[in-house]
Parts: C-alpha cells; sequence; structure tokens
C-alpha cells in the first residue's frame, strides 16, 4: 500500500517524539554497583480484565502468574538477599507502561516477563525467548504485536504511546532505531532460558528471536520476555495448566536466572584500575558469546617508546562506572581515566595507530561516535602529537 506523504511525517514526527519523550534504553546512565544482582523484577504478562491469550478454557493470565510466583519463591528461597518485586500478584490488570516504570522505580537489574501464545494453527508448540530488537520475520513481529495490543485495553493509550498503533507494522520501524546499551545481557539471558527449557525442561526450543516489544522498550536494564508455549497446541496447553508443568517452567527459568548471576557477578570482578594505565600487549578478548567475539588482535613488536599507546574514547561522563564488560556492551578491554567532573572510558590499549584504528569500526558499531586517542606518560594526548613523538 502506498503511503501518504503527510502520512509519512505522521510517522517521523511519531518517531521523533517517541525518542524525546522516552528516554533511550541506556545502561551508561543507569548503572549502579554493576557487581551484583540485586534487584529482580518479575512481570507475570496480562491480569484482571485483560485475560490474555486464551486456550480452550485455559487462560494467559493465570497461567503465567502462576509461573511468575513460583520463580519468585525460588529466588527468594535460595537468594533472601535478592530483593524480586512483582509487577502483579494477584489477578489485575496494569499497564504496560506502569509495568516498566515499577522496574525503572525499583533500580532492577533484571526484568522478566513472563507470558504464553497462541496461534491459528494449533499444531504449532514450544517456547520462546525474546529480546528487544527487530523483527525478522512476520511471525515474530506478530507476537509482538499480540503482546503489545493489550495496550488497547488501557484508558488513553493513544497519548501514552504517542499514537503508537500497535496493529500496524509502520509503529514497529521505530525499533530499527532503539539503541539497547543491555542487548548483549539480554540475550546471554534469553540463550540460557532456552538451554534450560530444551536441555533440562525438554520443552521445544522455538529459539532467541527479537522483536519490538513496548514493555522490553521502556525498561532501563537487561531483559528479556519469555513465551513459555502455545495454549492453542492441545498438549502444551495441559502442560501449562498442569501445576507440575509449570512448576518445572518455573525451575527452569530460575536455573537460568541462576546461571546469568553468577556470569554476570564474575565478568564485574574484572577491571582495570585507573591509576594502571601501562601499555601491555592487547588482551585476546574473552569468547563469552558467539556474537561478542571480536576478532583477534595481531601486536606486532614494540617499536615505539613504551609509554607511548593508542586507545579508544568511547565515552565520557560524570558517572564513575565500573569498567567491567557488561556496563560497557561487552567490551572486555575497557579502562577508566578519571578527571573531574568527567571520566572518560577507554577501550583497547594498541602499540601503534593503525591497529587502534583497524579496531574501530568495530568498536563503532557499539559506540558510534568513538575515536582513537593515544596516552604518553599516562597523559592523555591528541594522535597528532603522538605522531609527532614517534618521528
Ligand atoms: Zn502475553
Amino acid at each position: 500500500m502506498k503511503i501518504s506523504c503527510q502520512k509519512h511525517i505522521y510517522l517521523i514526527v511519531f518517531i521523533l517524539s517517541f525518542f524525546v519523550l522516552f528516554p533511550v534504553k541506556k545502561g551508561l546512565t543507569q548503572s549502579k554497583d554493576a557487581s551484583r544482582l540485586s534487584v529482580i523484577v518479575i512481570d507475570p504478562g496480562h491480569g484482571g480484565k485483560d485475560p490474555g491469550t486464551v486456550g480452550g478454557n485455559v487462560e494467559e493470565k493465570n497461567v503465567v502468574l502462576d509461573i511468575a510466583l513460583k520463580l519468585g519463591e525460588q529466588i527468594q528461597k535460595e537468594f533472601p538477599d535478592i530483593k524480586v518485586v512483582y509487577t502483579r500478584k494477584t489477578d489485575v490488570f496494569i499497564p504496560l507502561h506502569k509495568r516498566a516504570e515499577i522496574a525503572n522505580k525499583s533500580n532492577a537489574d533484571l526484568f522478566i516477563s513472563i507470558h504464553a501464545n497462541a496461534v491459528e494453527q494449533s499444531y504449532v508448540y514450544g517456547t520462546e525467548t525474546f529480546v528487544l530488537g527487530q523483527h525478522r520475520s512476520q511471525d515474530n513481529l506478530e507476537v509482538a504485536k499480540k503482546e503489545n495490543s493489550v495496550i488497547l485495553l488501557e484508558d488513553d493509550y493513544t497519548n501514552t504511546y504517542e499514537g503508537f498503533d500497535p496493529n500496524s507494522s509502520e509503529s514497529y520501524i521505530m525499533f530499527e532505531l532503539v539503541q539497547d546499551e543491555y542487548k548483549e545481557q539480554s540475550i546471554s539471558l534469553a540463550n540460557i532460558v532456552q538451554n534450560e527449557f530444551r536441555e533440562r525442561a525438554m520443552r521445544k526450543d522455538r529459539s532467541v528471536k527479537e522483536a519490538g516489544f513496548l514493555v522490553l522498550r521502556r525498561t532501563t536494564m537487561p531483559g528479556v520476555l519469555i513465551e513459555t508455549g502455545f495454549l492453542s497446541n492441545s498438549s502444551e496447553r495441559n502442560y501449562l495448566s498442569s501445576p507440575g508443568g509449570r512448576a518445572n517452567i518455573a525451575s527452569a527459568i530460575f536455573r537460568a536466572f541462576k546461571t546469568y548471576k553468577t556470569d554476570v557477578e564474575q565478568k564485574s570482578s574484572f577491571h582495570l584500575v585507573t591509576s594502571d594505565v601501562k601499555p601491555q600487549p592487547v588482551p585476546r578478548p574473552v569468547a563469552e558469546s558467539k556474537k561478542q567475539a571480536a576478532p583477534a588482535i595481531e601486536t606486532k613488536p614494540n617499536t615505539v617508546k613504551k609509554d607511548l599507546y593508542y586507545s579508544i574514547q568511547i565515552a565520557a561522563l560524570k558517572k564513575k562506572l565500573n569498567p567491567a564488560a557488561e556496563n560497557f556492551e561487552g567490551l572486555t578491554n575497557v579502562f577508566r581515566v578519571d578527571a573531574p567532573p568527567l571520566s572518560r572510558y577507554f577501550s583497547g590499549k594498541y602499540e601503534n595507530r593503525s591497529t587502534a584504528e583497524a579496531e574501530l569500526s568495530a568498536v563503532q558499531k557499539k559506540y558510534p561516535a568513538a575515536f582513537v586517542v593515544a596516552f604518553h606518560n599516562n597523559q592523555l594526548i591528541s594522535v597528532k602529537m603522538a605522531q609527532e613523538l614517534e618521528k
């Protein structure tokens, strides 16, 4: 269908206003002590007047509430220090924006939204875990449309969501522009969840997927949306409506949470201290996921002065963050230099300019404004000055 010019303008205005009015999902401005995972928000989808998807006489809202409560109980039992926050604990209707608000206000480290699915084809079954992103298939878009369309039950949804129409594919263009500082972490949890479903809970694994979910868009921490199965498939419906089935699903998510927590906390213990800025061979990136494995960097013999090296500046912030990988899009070689009122964050130490520049484009995929800098005697200097010193 041809879109009129005026419609285009509305669309552009809509997309721009979305970015002005809603904070971009950013880790850099939201992080607290990244080394501990201390608050988790569990979000059972739907509730109250919104039953979610319905298969036979089984309603999604009841299935997911029970799984959510079981998950929270297990977390609380094994990790009493962790604060578990639920977006709902009873059969009540909570608007999507409110769910995200609960998570953001709790300063949560993790957001887990629990759902069940349904499609017309009753033979379709299995579990899938979504992270925020751009859908790559019509099926994934349909799941997002279905979950987002709950906003139609909210009063004043047009204003609240800035004209977002959950049923219009055009509305989903904005998700192409989403900058999600937490994507790697969300994907990592999603992968663990699907592994648990497949390997231990013996569920069919329909894989990790991406799509534009409003509730994930508005939260400012790593988050996943788990579709625990299809209520439109009779055997999966039976499984999910049995207490044992729901307990299995909750346990699988719990084990995934545990693994994720250990991973995050172990990675956080790696950081370079600011005063320890010494040239050193570039470490090979730790292969923590296939997605992240950066190309190995060849270091040539040190032909320049030992006290001169190059790096890539990725950010300058008022906040002092632990330069751990999960605060910086999975970059494992970040270090910080404090020069009040700013702290600058750099990725890698390179013995020559060309190696740093070769690495720059990979870093710019995560930090588009990144640029090459140089250090001499631990002082930040311009690349031009460094080149002079090398002569
Ligand atoms: Zn749902």
